[in-house]
């Protein structure tokens, strides 16, 4: 069989080494201040030569939603994971969403490498490693656990979980995979540590962008197709002062409503957070009893900062997300603006000095799509005639690149 169905569409088998990279937090604005800088040779002979455009990511603009999304071609509606972290209705229990099990599709990588493909997904976060890897019959790993073998391949020890180099360590590792032609479709899931800490333009963030270019520019090298997005963007959420522009969301409905009206859900809490005490631009809101849940949609839209406040219905079909996991009310905040639960939930003290930077909302949405080859006529054609999305990377990479 040349082509592999999944979610309704058909993917070619690669003809050569393929890899997808899923550049964590990369607002566009990042390569933007790179090319500008003359920082991104290889980037920009894709945005030349190859394929650029801007595509959106799934909501909520999380890591594991977006991550899921790409590897099975759609949206959370469709593969259910619908955020790091959720409150099981049934169980009323607040879990991690890593396990595969709540996975409702099975994921590209896992049907190539049962059909012979020789797949590799490589991840930073170790949290995502279980669902990438879910019915894979490759290779699969993090660097945040890179076993002692992997760091003999890739030529030093596993990096610290809070570093740039947990997500550099990823792409040497595809490098040397296919270097040792042990894998003709990768898909290299990369950490926002270095975003979450710096704006667009600042020092770390080019030099870290420019060691994703240069790795780029030797997979190309190699001959491999690569195509590279992100899973979401990330903006500035501080006031001028400095300090954090966060709405508590549970802490205001319970003073408003009574105590214990709701309990409000984070969906972006994950080990990784500690930089951003685990505030985003997106909540769940489940109400307990019988608070009035069109009264509390009232009060947080007249609130400045919010974005949308929109119910289980709505939510689910403006947001594409799974109706029997949503929540009574999804809240979102606005570009500059982030979200939490309780003041107790929130620790702040990680981001001394720091201005607060995050994701989660429709502000960090449009992420970059890019590919170093050229696509053909028709798949230019469908990028310019629908919204283009970050899950339809691997559809481009294995289906679109000409030559
Ligand atoms: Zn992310
Ligand atoms: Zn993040």
């Amino acid at each position: 069989m040349d082509t592999i169905e999944l979610n309704g569409r058909r993917y070619r088998r690669p003809t050569r080494p393929t890899a997808v990279i899923c550049a964590d937090g990369c607002d566009p604005s990042y390569l933007e201040a790179g090319f500008a800088a003359g920082a991104l040779p290889a980037l920009a002979r894709c945005r030349d030569a190859g394929f650029y455009a801007l595509a959106d990511a799934a909501m909520p603009t999380f890591t594991n939603p977006n991550n899921v999304s790409i590897v099975t071609g759609v949206s959370p509606a469709e593969h259910g994971i619908a955020g790091n972290f959720m409150l099981d209705r049934e169980t009323g229990a607040e879990i991690m969403m890593t396990d595969p099990e709540l996975m409702h599709s099975d994921t590209l990588l896992a049907l190539m490498s049962r059909a012979g493909v020789a797949t590799a997904a490589v991840t930073a976060k170790d949290k995502l490693r279980r669902m990438l890897g879910h019915r894979l019959e490759g290779i699969c790993f993090s660097s945040e656990k890179a076993p002692p073998d992997v760091e003999a391949m890739v030529g030093r020890g596993r990096p610290d979980m809070y570093s740039a180099d947990l997500s550099l360590f990823v792409l040497d590792a595809g490098i040397r995979l296919v270097e040792e032609g042990k894998a003709s479709l990768l898909y290299l899931s990369l950490s926002d540590y270095v975003q979450h800490g710096h704006a667009p333009g600042e020092a770390e963030a080019l030099s870290f962008h420019a060691e994703l270019d240069r790795r780029v520019a030797r997979l190309v090298e190699l001959g491999c197709v690569v195509g590279i997005t992100a899973d979401h963007g990330m903006n500035d959420k501080a006031l001028p002062g400095g300090e954090p522009h966060l709405i508590l969301v549970e802490d205001l409905l319970n003073e408003r409503f009574g105590a214990g009206s709701v309990r409000v859900i984070c969906p972006i809490t994950d080990p990784f957070v500690r930089h951003h005490g685990a505030l985003g631009s997106f909540v769940r809101v489940y109400r307990k009893g019988d608070a009035p849940v069109e009264a509390m949609a009232a009060t947080l839209r007249a609130l400045p900062g919010i974005d949308e406040v929109l119910d289980r219905d709505e939510a689910s079909r403006r947001y594409e997300l799974p109706w029997d996991r949503e929540a009574d009310l999804v809240v979102t905040g606005d570009r500059n603006t982030v979200l939490g639960a309780t003041a107790s939930e929130h620790d702040l003290s990680e981001l001394a000095g720091h201005r607060l930077r995050s994701h989660g909302g429709r502000g960090e949405q449009v992420v970059p799509f890019v590919l170093s080859h050229p696509v053909s006529a028709e798949y230019r054609a469908k990028a310019g005639s629908a919204r283009l999305r970050n899950f339809d990377i691997f559809d481009y990479a294995l289906n679109g690149v000409t030559n």
